[in-house]
């Protein structure tokens, strides 16, 4: 049987990194195959899809690069993939079980439901329905229907001692069908539950295998009784252990950002977080941690998806992110940069493209992520200079350090050739002259230039700023020290 696989979002809200790890596990197991990637949208939830949600979705898919072979603009010979277009689908599916009675329709009310509920829960017993309206004859049924009772189709479940599967991941699972019940298979408003449209969707689809998060492994039984009482053989199914906080709880808000966008807009490159993400359960060799999407293509196997829960380590994926950044060619390193700066509001064509290469080249190792192209270049990227407090009152707080760096403003305005050379020439014969540290004048020149402690190289950032711009910033740097000094004194 061929490899078809398939992700199955619900478009109510933006895409987790840990439905992103189940997309990319299911992208993988069918490239790895030479299978086929289905994505397939669950919107019968109408209250909570938006259209908005569908739409992160796929750009966060698309920017992660995974691709889909067939779904929603894809096409594909078994579409359509959004549930909401299928609804005729699911209740001919229905109309099957209920002519071979594995389903009845249910006339109970919400509130009777309810109540009954809580008289179990009083009792001590476990929730379940009690199959009440499964023994309802005809014509019980028949005054319902004239009354207008509004009915919902429920499975007729049959007591069948165990339903087991064996897992890619966890090896057998067994569940004893007595704690299952006869749940609803479609909704009085004829829309479809979950599992129902889940079991329709993976057999029409011709799903292989089901890689999901193991939060779906208490649906399982019920998909495969399912299968059964249609005659279908289940796919197989691989439940993946869920994506753990650095506390160990599960990752949510509270730890941080939990959306593949916002990684984004923080400068991770797409090739970290993949990385990252196939890392948080699966393992080469325990050795290894560089990957490329395409490396991955070819090395990825579910049988090798640990069931222990990951946890996700930030510092790992901005380490992980500063070692793809190092892969990147010039070029292409360049141009995620110019990408994401005008993402965020800084346009930086109008530059030339020496000049912004150069820029990214100064920052230089220090680029662990985009957002590091902001931080360590805004002070060539903006006019006015922000300078740090705590970098002016340990570098720029200290006797002489304006008069000296009047004096270094007036040998780079006399440098005629204002290269690397010799602006370090000049600079550490300043230095010389003074008799002090050429370390002491440079780093208080780096602070007066970028107004950081941590900053590019000092020649590199006076060649970004031009002479003009440089000159002047050590000339301010003079007059607010001298200014400083002055209101002191008084
Ligand atoms: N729509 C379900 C979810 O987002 C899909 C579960 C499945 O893969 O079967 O969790």
């Amino acid at each position: 049987m061929s490899v078809r696989v398939r992700f199955a979002p619900s478009p109510t809200g933006y895409l987790h990194v840990g439905g992103a790890r189940t997309a990319l596990y299911n992208y993988l197991h069918a490239r790895r195959a030479g299978g086929v990637f289905v994505l397939r949208i669950e919107d019968t939830d109408a209250e909570r899809s938006t259209p908005e949600s569908l739409a992160a979705i796929y750009d966060s898919m698309r920017w992660l690069g995974l691709a889909w072979d067939e779904g929603p603009d894809a096409g594909g010979a078994h579409g359509p993939y959004i549930q909401s277009e299928r609804r005729a689908r699911y209740r001919a599916h229905a109309g099957t079980l209920l002519a071979a009675r594995r389903a009845y329709p249910c006339y109970c009310t919400p509130a009777e439901l309810e109540a009954r509920r809580e008289q179990q829960l009083a009792r001590g017993e476990p929730p379940r329905y009690d199959g009440r309206c499964r023994a309802l004859d005809a014509a019980a049924r028949a005054a319902h229907e004239a009354a207008g009772r509004p009915a919902a189709l429920r499975f007729a479940l049959e007591d069948s001692g165990e339903v087991a599967w064996d897992d890619a991941v966890r090896g057998r699972v067994a569940f004893r069908s007595d704690v299952l019940d006869d749940f609803v298979i479609l909704r009085s408003d004829g829309l479809p539950t979950y599992n129902f449209a889940c079991v329709v969707d993976d057999h029409e689809m011709e799903i292989s295998d089901v890689i999901r998060g193991d939060d779906h492994i208490s649906n399982t039984p019920r998909q495969i009784l399912l299968d059964r009482a249609f005659g279908w053989t289940p796919p197989r199914f691989a439940h993946v252990p869920m994506i753990l906080g650095s506390d160990g709880t599960r990752l949510s808000k509270r730890h941080g950002a939990t959306s593949v966008s916002s990684y984004r807009d923080m400068g991770i490159l797409p090739e970290a977080l993949v990385n990252f993400l196939a890392l948080l359960g699966w393992s080469l060799d325990g050795q290894r941690e560089l990957f490329s999407l395409a490396e991955l293509e070819q090395l990825f196997s579910i049988d090798r998806v640990g069931s222990n829960p990951a946890i996700f380590n930030i510092e790992k994926l901005e380490w992980m992110n500063g070692q793809h950044m190092k892969r990147l060619a010039e070029d292409d390193r360049l141009a995620r940069v110019e990408a994401f700066l005008a993402a965020h509001g800084r346009d930086v064509s109008a530059h030339p493209r020496e000049w912004r290469a150069a820029l990214v080249r100064a920052i230089g190792d220090r680029l662990k992520t985009l957002a590091d192209a902001e931080r360590y270049g805004a002070f060539a990227l903006d006019d006015a200079l922000a300078v740090d407090p705590i970098a002016w009152s340990e570098l720029l707080e200290k006797p002489d350090v304006g008069p000296r760096l009047a004096s270094l403003a007036d040998r780079v305005a006399a440098d005629s050739e204002f290269s690397l050379a010799s602006l370090e020439q000049v600079t550490r014969g300043l230095a010389a002259e003074l008799g002090i540290k050429a370390g002491d004048l440079m780093s208080a020149a780096r602070v007066a230039l970028t107004g950081r402690k941590v900053a590019p190289g000092l020649f590199e950032v006076m060649t970004l700023l031009g002479r003009e711009k440089a000159v002047r910033r050590l000339r301010d740097a003079a007059s607010r020290w001298a200014e400083e000094r002055q209101a002191r004194t008084v």
